[in-house]
């Protein structure tokens, strides 16, 4: 069988199953296959499409396209998912990184710089930031990569940790860490603030934030991550709640929390901040317009 032949029946299978499955996507997903299979990239796979397959290569396709067509999400299946500019190896003890998240980086990055502008006001001419239940560590490995060049230049350490409770999702944090030679990331197992006894500049997080009952978890590739990761109790507000509590212990001076959220908890999450005595609290949109991070700063009083 040639490129294009395989091509043609994969498409024809995923499409078999798109009834079960609206999230499959029968041209991309049969193309992603053959790329991580054949290890040729798009473009050579179109242009030699003639080429056969090995009959280990098909074997290992048959094998894929199995578990596409059984709804198994392509970031499981490939064993690795984008995030900002990083590739990262992910598994199904962690939640598949998402673009709605990347905003949260791109609004740290930008207070982090602003920050930068009077590095006179770097407690100990030091940067830390804080991210809990890293998972594969996208948000603090994204932040690492913009991040550690930044820091030499404008002579101050950086330190960036990331906790999970769950020590495979640290073991993977950490193996992402090195695929990218990021060294000012530490990866620790901590259930939360609990192993924590230091001082931030910075917390991030994104917390399961989503209610029990909700639909959205029995579509798509949501039913085969881990409910650890996306489940919270309370309708979903009780981790959110916590960490909005107990952060300003584990922050400096003028430090702030990012906290990623439900398109429709902006309101009653802004509400904890206050309750709890944040100021410059603010929701800022993703990219697909849904209200996504509220940002807030400790109170000094
Ligand atoms: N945004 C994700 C989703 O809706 C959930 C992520 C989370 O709970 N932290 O699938």
């Amino acid at each position: 069988m040639n490129y294009a032949q395989w091509l043609e029946f994969a498409k024809e299978r995923l499409v078999q199953n798109q009834s079960l499955d609206p999230f499959l996507n029968p041209k991309s997903d049969s193309l992603l296959l053959l790329e991580f299979v054949t290890k040729r990239n798009r473009a050579s796979i179109l242009a030699f499409s003639d080429d056969r397959l090995t009959e280990f290569e098909l074997t290992q396709l048959t094998e894929l396209l199995e578990k596409r067509c059984q709804q198994q999400p392509m970031a499981y299946i490939l064993g690795e998912k984008s995030f900002w500019t990083l590739n990262l190896k992910v598994s199904p003890c962690t939640l598949i990184p998402r673009a709605d998240t990347e905003i949260l980086v791109e609004q740290a990055l930008k207070i982090i710089k602003e920050r930068l502008k009077y590095p006179q006001n770097l407690v100990q001419q030091e940067f830390a930031i804080l991210d809990l239940g890293t998972g594969t560590g996208a948000i603090a490995l994204s932040l690492a990569s913009e991040l550690e060049d930044i820091a030499e230049q404008h002579k101050f350490n950086l330190r960036i940790v990331g906790v999970d409770f769950l020590l495979e999702a640290v073991e993977l944090a950490r193996s992402n860490a090195i695929r990218h030679n990021l060294n000012k990331v530490e990866f620790i197992q901590s259930d939360w603030f609990n192993e924590i006894n230091d001082h931030y500049d910075m917390i991030v997080a994104n917390p399961p934030y989503i209610d029990e009952n909700d639909e959205h978890l029995t579509q798509g590739d949501v039913q085969f991550e881990p409910k650890t990761a996306l489940v919270s109790a309370e309708e979903g507000y009780s981790d959110l709640k916590h960490i909005i509590k107990i952060a300003p212990q584990y922050l400096k001076p003028q430090g702030v929390l990012l906290l990623e959220h439900g398109w429709q908890q902006a309101n009653k999450v802004r509400s904890f901040f206050t309750k709890n005595q944040w100021q410059h609290v603010m929701t800022i949109k993703d990219y697909s317009g849904n209200d996504r991070v509220t940002i807030g700063q400790k109170n000094e009083k």
